[in-house]
């Protein structure tokens, strides 16, 4: 987190006080020159290193759609940035379509690059995932 003190107002009428100092002492302060008020405002700056990461989940439900016997979305999106192993945010978007038998999957660099492009029957993908089976 960073503080910075940025400049000082009057606190009466807003007039920024270029000259004035955020620990000037109370006694001696000249007055506002628009309003003539002795009260000021000292604005400080509060900064933290935010990054927003957007992630959107998309899931379209079709009465009575099963899938493996369960009933799941016919079909879900995925829309984000994820964060790689080597720290770098890239979009990512993914579409796992039961009721058409479709995976889409497209990771773009943040200087957008894609790296990952996959547009495949879903059951092809599964079957080379977690699915697989031994041996
Ligand atoms: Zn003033």
């Amino acid at each position: 987190m960073t503080v910075e003190t940025g400049g000082v107002e009057c606190n009466s009428c807003g007039q920024s006080l270029p000259d004035a100092r955020p620990d000037d002492p109370a006694e001696g302060r000249p007055p506002c020159p628009a309003c003539g008020s002795m009260s000021r405002l000292v604005k400080v700056y509060l900064h933290d290193e935010v990054t927003f990461h957007t992630d959107l989940v998309l899931k379209k439900r079709t009465p009575g759609f099963k899938s493996g016997g369960r009933s799941r979305p016919a079909q879900e999106q995925w829309s984000g940035d994820e964060q790689s192993a080597d720290g770098i945010w890239r979009d990512r978007q993914r579409v796992v379509d039961r009721e058409n038998n479709r995976y889409v999957e497209r990771m773009t660099d943040p200087n957008g690059t894609v790296i990952r492009d996959v547009d495949e029957p879903l059951d092809q993908h599964l079957r080379h995932g977690s699915d697989k089976p031994k041996g």
